[in-house]
């Protein structure tokens, strides 16, 4: 079966709609956070805040006067973590790295230290929070990675690949007729989570040969499953299932 040009755009349409409107909320969200964003500013400098003496980035305290430091590079998720660019990343590196930095910015700990130790540690410890969960999911993480190179996904992007539309449509029939009946939807749901592997895959390796052109048209592939992975997992939840 092939789709026309006409019946490709409407069902693109369609999805991306659905996706959109869904992405709404969080986009608000990140509206929201922007305005209370992080004030790090002032201390942006190679010089430890407290004593004027050099600092690296990776270090948290001062080597000197063990004052608490802003990280330089709070835009760059991976480098907050100390993280290679790469949207295949060490997930369990990455929670033990973000388990041992929040203990040691644990606001217990900065309780007899000055305003301005509990500020920095306070903002640092919410970048954190910000930053694991961005690298924590695979598809923030593959748009993070699209951002640091200047790129993001708009709400026009087209897919322009018929056969991806096709599985699309099929899918989301499959899902359609599946109503609530678990097992058919928890099939699909593993037939959805086998599709994203392969997509992860091919994402990673857009990244890795820095083609940045594949790599965002392989992400909103990587939106489309992933947003139909959490419809599935909605119902199941509803259905009294866990994932
Ligand atoms: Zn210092």
């Amino acid at each position: 079966m092939t789709l026309s040009r006409s019946t490709s755009t409407l069902v693109l349409n369609y999805f991306n709609r659905s996706i959109f409107n869904s992405l709404n909320s969080s986009k608000h969200n990140l509206h929201n956070s922007a305005q209370n964003s992080l004030t790090f500013k002032r201390f942006n400098s190679s010089v430890c805040w407290k004593c004027g003496k050099e600092r690296k980035n990776s270090q948290v305290f001062c080597e000197t006067c063990n004052a608490v430091q802003a990280p330089l590079e709070k835009d760059n998720y991976f480098k907050v973590f100390g993280l290679e660019e790469n949207f295949d990343i060490d997930q369990q590196y990455l929670k033990n790295k973000f388990r041992k930095l929040q203990s040691m910015l644990h606001p217990d700990k900065f309780s007899n230290k000055t305003d301005e130790e509990q500020h920095i540690s306070a903002e640092y410890s919410s970048l954190l929070n910000k930053a694991y969960s961005s690298l924590h999911t695979p598809l923030k993480r593959a748009e993070h990675l699209l951002n640091l190179r200047g790129e993001q996904i708009g709400e026009e992007q087209a897919v322009d690949d018929p056969a991806f539309l096709m599985e699309i449509m099929e899918l989301n029939e499959e899902m359609e007729s599946a109503g609530n009946d678990k097992e058919k939807l928890k099939a699909l749901n593993t037939k959805n989570k086998m599709e994203l592997e392969r997509i992860s895959k091919e994402v990673d390796e857009c990244f890795r040969r820095n083609d940045i052109r594949a790599a965002k048209k392989t992400v909103i592939k990587l939106k489309y499953f992933s947003s139909l992975g959490s419809r599935i997992n909605g119902v199941l939840r509803e259905l009294g299932e866990t994932d």
